[in-house]
């Protein structure tokens, strides 16, 4: 595969990221299905990962679910539907009291529970 595909192929997988808004490796690949036919499952998972280690995407780790990855990589908090598994940015206004010393690296917080359009059905 050249060089020029393969960079193809990892701004596809970045922009579904995009698009999808906190997608699951599942729902990136079932995007770039008909878009990007020749970017393989294995690639889609393959990016994500290089991706979140580079600090490129965030991978959330959200409660009984698959990875989800994020473009926003500032630290924020995360509200999920638990019907729908839509996932929202929210601004949080918790700042943890860690122990004396301790030096966070990484935080994740998610209010699970029903969305309005859920709820209402
Ligand atoms: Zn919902
Ligand atoms: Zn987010």
């Amino acid at each position: 595969m050249t060089k020029g595909r393969r960079t193809a192929q990892k701004e596809a997988v970045f922009s579904a990221v995009c698009a999808l808004d906190h997608p699951s490796a599942t729902e990136v690949y079932a995007y770039l299905k008909d878009k990007e036919p020749a970017v393989s499952r294995g690639t889609v998972f393959r990016v994500l990962s290089a991706f979140s280690e580079s600090g490129k995407l965030r991978k959330l780790h959200l409660l009984g679910d698959e990875a989800h990855y994020d473009f926003n990589t500032s630290p924020h908090a995360h509200a999920r539907c638990r019907v729908c598994g839509r996932v929202w940015d929210i601004e949080s206004a918790v700042s943890p009291v860690l122990p004396e010393g301790f030096s966070p690296e990484e935080s994740e917080l998610e209010v699970s529970g029903i969305c309005a359009a859920c709820r209402a059905k």
